[in-house]
């Protein structure tokens, strides 16, 4: 029988409660368990994929096409799990299930409420990871303890030892002690109170895992255990760990979270081999090399916006033995002091995704400096589109090139709607999403990176390149190196006498771990490690 683990989250946000999911989902894996990972989040939106990055982060996007939350991100870093739509629940979601289910008459007679209708829909959704060739499911609730819009979710989730057995289920809750200057001391009455308002609820921990910036030491770990009612191997702390996020799964080992698991759930488990991890940990404290690659983007103050593009440059940074230091740079600073400014002693260029307007004449900007200064670049999603108008501008010479995207009007319309996409009016999940084949050209340096023919990748877009200007554009040295099975869509352009410039319509970065570096991060980072020798070199 599938067994089921559910991790909450009090005191504040941002505790890590993705990562240390994550974490626990390595760990089980390590113990030879298969795993299935689940986010529910309370919002109202059906999906985050109509968020600003600002509000929410990066939008992570799955094979299956759902565009979801980054802790799913974090999931896929750490874990096998396979992830489909049905990793990610929002209350928008299943409200919009229960609402179409009404309309159809499947409660006719029956008075809709939030218990039990909502309650079942969200039982229902996590129930639905269990298979029999599941061990566990581990579902992390979004939120903290004592959101309003969280009280649905924590219903359903105390209601479901009572439909499958308490034995069967686990309830981890993340919390903070935080360290207070002035009193010089940590305090724990801020868990105390979390947990609970979670015992209010019904639900009483299993497990506290203590998120700390300093040694929460025995007397305060007893503590909570006899206040929080839980027992006292059952408080784990979890440091702040500032060097690498690597660093939590072996830190929760160390501390017994997974032996503490696998003994309350009386799971069939081995002894766990955490040795390909620890080999990982020592290359990402032991680099060899350095580079330093400017991100050109324009969600840059938010930490999170590009989450899976800065851990995909830190895989590439591994598996070449290179600490990657990130430049952000707000691609309207460029536009104000131009690229020589900002761009001057980086090893490489990356514009990332991206929607709307602003900051567009700096990205351009920023390619621009790259082609003719021959540093490597790498463009993704917007980044290809804007790698296309700048081609077009500089070198085609197409006076006033543009995407429909920011100018509808323009003469040349070198990044355009494409048939499937015109006719769309709603905004919500209408792009073109998920995993699509594409078919490299032998002999490019797409092809050379990947060492593939044909290859899968996500997509998150509406614009594509416009196939009338392909001609043009091969001409002048811009080539399509990769393209969808039926010749349609360009993916991949590349230019041949360049050092390394690659740009690509999809976003490669969701399929980046950290012990397999994607193939084309991988080729960008070894190409500005080059540049990198060479600028020491005449340096020198
Ligand atoms: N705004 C562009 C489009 O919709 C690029 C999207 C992206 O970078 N994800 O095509």
């Amino acid at each position: 029988m599938t067994k089921h683990i559910f991790v909450t989250g009090g005191v504040v946000s941002s505790l890590g409660k993705g990562l240390t999911s994550a974490a626990i989902g390595l760990l089980l894996e390590k113990r030879g368990l298969r795993v299935r990972m689940q986010k529910l989040d309370p919002y109202i939106n059906v999906d985050p994929g109509t968020m600003s990055p600002y509000q929410h982060g990066e939008v992570y996007v799955l094979d299956d096409g759902a565009e979801t939350d980054l802790d799913l991100g974090h999931y896929e870093r750490f874990t096998n799990s396979l992830l489909s739509r049905d990793s990610n629940f929002t209350t928008g979601r299943i409200y919009l299930s229960v609402i179409n289910k009404e309309r159809r008459g499947e409660y006719l007679g029956n008075t809709v409420q939030v218990v039990p209708h909502i309650t079942n829909e969200i039982k229902a959704s996590v129930r639905k990871l269990a298979a029999p060739d599941v061990d566990v499911v581990i579902t992390e609730l979004g939120g903290t303890v004592g959101d309003i819009e969280g009280l649905p979710f924590l219903e359903a989730i105390r209601q479901i030892p009572l439909d499958i057995g308490r034995q069967n289920c686990l309830f981890i809750h993340l919390t903070l002690v935080p360290f207070l200057k002035a009193a010089g001391e940590a305090k724990t009455k801020p868990t105390q109170h979390s947990v609970g308002q979670l015992r209010q609820i019904g639900i009483q921990p299993d497990i506290l895992v203590v998120r700390t910036e300093r040694e929460l030491g025995r007397d305060n770990a007893e503590k909570i255990a006899l206040f929080c009612n839980v027992e006292k191997n059952a408080v784990i702390e979890e440091p702040d760990k500032e060097f690498s996020i690597y660093e939590v799964p072996l830190g929760l080992v160390e501390n017994g979270l997974d032996q503490l698991i696998v003994d309350k759930l009386a799971l069939p488990a081995r002894a766990i081999d955490m040795s390909e991890w620890q080999h990982l940990l020592h290359k990402v404290r032991n680099p060899e090399h350095e580079v330093t690659i400017a991100v050109v983007g324009k969600y840059i103050q938010h930490k999170d916006a590009y989450k899976s593009i800065y851990e995909a440059l830190d895989h590439a940074g591994i598996a070449h033995s290179s600490r990657v230091i990130v430049k952000r740079v707000e691609s309207e600073e460029l536009e104000r002091q131009g690229p020589e400014v900002i761009l001057g002693g980086v090893d490489g260029i990356l514009v990332p995704g991206g929607f709307g307007m602003r900051g567009i004449e700096g990205k351009i900007d920023a390619i621009r400096y790259a082609r003719e200064c021959e540093l490597p670049f790498f463009g993704i999603c917007l980044g290809m589109q804007c790698a296309v108008i700048e081609f077009a501008r500089n070198v085609l010479h197409l006076e006033n090139a543009n995407s429909t995207e920011f100018a509808a009007e323009t003469d040349h319309p070198v990044i355009c709607l494409l048939n499937d996409q015109r006719k769309i009016v709603d905004k919500g999940a209408t792009m073109r999403l998920g995993a699509h084949d594409c078919l490299l050209e032998p002999g490019t340096r797409a092809a050379e990176c990947y060492d593939a023919e044909r290859i899968s990748e996500r997509h998150r877009h509406r614009y594509e390149f416009n196939p009338e200007y392909r001609s043009q554009f091969i001409a002048e040295g811009m080539h399509p190196s990769g393209a969808s099975p039926d010749g349609r869509l360009v993916e991949i352009v590349e230019l041949a006498d360049h050092p390394w410039f690659v740009a690509v319509q999809y976003h490669p970065e969701f399929k980046s771990k950290p012990n397999r570096a994607h193939p084309l991060f991988s080729g960008f980072i070894e190409a500005a490690l080059q540049h990198h020798q060479q600028r020491l070199q005449m340096t020198l």
